[in-house]
């Protein structure tokens, strides 16, 4: 088998670490690279400044409505694979400079005056293929969508939180889709009848991008276009908000465009069919006050499990013809009689049914192994405080508190991406599966 991994999506910070270059500090936007428009505002970096991205006629170039001078600044660089390979060169290894010079996936230090921000070589370079791809790590709509209208809210010359009745506080802490359906459908709406039109326009028509651009068909000369206006319309809010409104994540909505032309439509490349599974996962955790990160891969194994079980069956149906002689036979019969019903679904409880019919008949003529195929796994399970593991006797860890000796901690092996790492933790339940 043979395949290819073309993009990975992560919200920013995430995206920081696998691509190699850091989110922070005055160069925190990988796409624009070296040319990242970015000021200090006391103490915080904003990203202000659009007017080079627009054409160099353009009226705004000449107004001295912004910062009080005209802008002829040329349009941002696009950074070819050469520019990217030469930048990376530039990474000095950290530690023992003889060896490992060439490893990927080490942390690097940047020379200093150093114009980029790379931090290391991501261990995605290591695949061939990887640094000629035009989209390599996602910009998540979800989470920028979310940050976008956080700070429209946070009272960045809207002060729409002070137009919602005192009663209904809860307008805060939303979820991301709460955010979503706010941002596309509320908003708009909202703004149009409390605000100023010069203000509640730009939100409006930043609203109706992020409709666009989540709609199940995206046309590229409609993303060329709006990329075009949203330049503007970003240009349009410097002159109507403070620049601590323009953090990164206002900055990266630019870019969104372009990577809507590379990757296609964003309802495939963003994080709520991830998230929704972390949700399910986590509703596998009976004690939520307890949510630890094994707790809820339990819950993945256990689903995994569930499933491969009922695979098992599946095939076991298919290769065991030898248990017995009507088996080969027993899918077509499946097929003939449910002709509308998923086998995949459906099988094993109709297979458990039509085996213990045919015992009621004449138990004698099956085998054991066939009646506990049938039957399935067994859905309990047994618990217990100690058990003895090649001579290593192991405790779980609330009966230990209460021993002066300790026999409760584990050591496991862990894949972590390049190197396997040692993980530590506590015994807390030993669990027989049948
Ligand atoms: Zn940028």
């Amino acid at each position: 088998m043979k395949a290819m991994l073309i993009w990975t999506i992560n919200d920013y910070p995430a995206h920081s670490i696998l691509f190699g270059w850091s989110g922070q500090g005055y160069k925190a936007c990988p796409t624009c690279n070296e040319d990242t428009p970015a000021m200090r505002v006391k103490n915080k970096i904003v990203f202000v400044s659009h007017r080079p991205n627009l054409e160099s006629n353009h009226p705004y170039r000449e107004s001295l409505e912004f910062n009080g001078k005209v802008d002829h600044t040329s349009k941002p660089r696009k950074f070819k694979v050469a520019d990217i390979e030469n930048q990376l060169t530039y990474l000095l290894p950290v530690g023992n400079p003889s060896k490992n010079h060439t490893n990927v996936g080490e942390k690097r230090k940047r020379p200093p005056n150093c114009r980029h921000n790379w931090t290391k070589i991501s261990i995605f370079r290591k695949l061939v293929y990887w640094k000629y791809l035009p989209l390599q790590h996602n910009l998540d709509v979800m989470h920028i969508e979310k940050n976008v209208l956080e700070a429209i809210l946070d009272g960045f010359g809207s002060n729409f939180r002070h137009k919602v009745n005192k009663e209904n506080t809860n307008i805060t802490n939303m979820k991301s889709h709460d955010c979503h359906i706010m941002m596309q459908r509320l908003l708009p709406v909202g703004i149009n009848a409390f605000l100023d039109e010069t203000i509640s326009t730009p939100i409006m028509q930043l609203c109706a991008f992020f409709k666009q651009i989540c709609a199940r068909e995206l046309m590229v000369a409609d993303m060329l276009k709006a990329q075009k206006q949203l330049i503007k319309l970003l240009c349009i809010l410097e002159l109507i908000y403070p620049p601590a409104f323009f953090d990164i994540m206002i900055h990266l909505v630019m870019h969104l465009p372009e990577e809507a032309i590379y990757g296609g439509p964003v309802y495939m490349r963003w994080m709520y069919p991830i998230e929704r599974y972390m949700k399910k996962l986590k509703n596998y955790v009976y004690r939520r006050d307890l949510i630890v990160l094994t707790d809820m891969w339990t819950g993945q194994l256990g689903h995994v499990s569930f499933v491969c079980s009922t695979r098992y069956v599946n095939l076991s149906v298919k290769v065991c013809s030898n248990l017995w002689p009507g088996m080969f036979r027993i899918n077509f019969t499946f097929k003939a009689e449910n002709p509308n019903m998923d086998m995949k679904t459906n099988f094993p409880s109709w297979f458990t049914n039509q085996i213990r019919k045919l015992r009621s008949v004449d138990g004698s003529k099956y085998s054991d192994e066939l009646i506990c195929l049938s039957e399935g796994p067994v859905g309990t399970t047994n618990h217990y405080s100690v058990c003895n593991v090649n001579g290593v006797r192991f405790v779980v860890s609330n009966r230990d508190d209460r021993c002066t000796t300790q026999n409760n901690g584990i050591e496991t092996l862990a894949d972590a991406g390049a190197r396997v790492s040692k993980y530590y933790g506590r015994l807390e339940d030993i669990v027989e599966l049948h």
